[in-house]
């Protein structure tokens, strides 16, 4: 049962969990297990058992949440919730409780669990640029617009947002792109050259998961401390090309995953900023109801929406 940005009101608890109870308003994230290194020093996106966790469909003892009338186990649990349901079974360290006015908010803070924590994440734990750099975001999909409201919290100068679709950058420039680059129209490192004065980038961020981008974002960082983090996941087995020497010179590229993200701190963080105004992700998500699910796919696909969220 697949599912993985949730939201929702706790119905009931199991023995052991404390940190929430039921009637709470909560937002469910990838699961983690609490005890590696990883987890302990605050990095559960990093968690050693994170693919077995939140994939596998299975709790560690090899048993599923859910079943079928007939008894059959049904596979849940992905991303530590299987949130494709009316009710679901998830993880603890899935669960996190959230300020929310009303349950119209609560849906619209779905996609906070996983896309949004990613790019935001990935631009202010990772990237933090400083006053006066440079930040751009290759890729305007879900996680590459979060990645620009991230970017346009920090005292970075430019934010460059690049894409191929143009209501994209349009909504790039919305959400705080200063500059916006269509690499179907325009040589993207050019141009990158062009706009930073030819230092290149302080700081790039790679949300497409198309290994072309990526050499683009390399090729385009500053000498010295330019760094690339990339959070677009291609499937398993892509290769990704750089020039050696070109990294040699103080060049960075770093993998991130949900924006190496402590859920139970950065989620409620995040909920603020929105609630504040600061992080205003309502205009990239709609809300949909469950017969109107084909309505939604196809929304999403033609992208006239970037985030749909089924309300069940
Ligand atoms: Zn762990």
């Amino acid at each position: 049962m697949l599912g993985h940005e949730g939201s929702g009101v706790v119905e009931a608890v199991g023995e052991g969990v404390t940190h929430v109870s039921a009637g709470d308003k909560v937002l469910l994230s990838f699961s983690s297990c609490g005890k590696c290194r990883s987890c302990r020093h605050g990095h559960p996106a990093y968690c050693v058992d994170f693919l077995s966790l939140n994939f596998d469909g299975r709790r560690p003892d090899g048993t599923t949440p859910i079943g079928s009338t007939t008894g059959e186990a049904i596979g849940g649990r992905f991303f530590g919730q299987s949130s494709f349901a009316t009710y679901c079974v998830a993880h603890a360290r899935s669960v996190v409780p959230v300020e929310a006015a009303d349950e119209d908010e609560l849906a619209m803070l779905a996609p906070v669990g996983c896309g949004i924590q990613t790019g935001v994440g990935a631009v202010l734990h990772e990237l933090d640029p400083g006053s006066g750099d440079t930040v751009a975001i290759f890729g305007a999909g879900a996680v590459g617009l979060s990645a620009v409201m991230g970017a346009a919290l920090t005292p970075a100068a430019k934010i460059i947002a690049i894409d191929i679709v143009p209501s994209r950058l349009e909504l790039a420039r919305e959400l705080g792109a200063t500059h916006t680059i269509n690499g179907k129209e325009e040589d993207t490192v050019t141009r990158v050259a062009e706009i930073t004065g030819g230092r290149g980038l302080t700081h790039a961020l790679e949300s497409s998961g198309v290994p072309a981008l990526l050499r683009q974002a390399v090729d385009s960082l500053a000498v010295g401390d330019g760094m690339a983090a990339v959070v677009g996941a291609p499937p398993v087995g892509t290769d990704g090309t750089f020039d050696v020497n070109f990294l040699l010179n103080g060049r960075t590229i770093r993998g991130v995953t949900e924006g190496d993200s402590d859920v139970f701190d950065f989620i409620p963080e995040l909920v603020g900023l929105y609630r504040a105004g600061r992080l205003p992700f309502d205009k990239m998500v709609r809300l949909y109801d469950p017969d109107q699910i084909n309505e939604a796919a196809t929304d999403a696909a033609e992208g006239r929406v970037l985030k749909p969220v089924l309300r069940l």
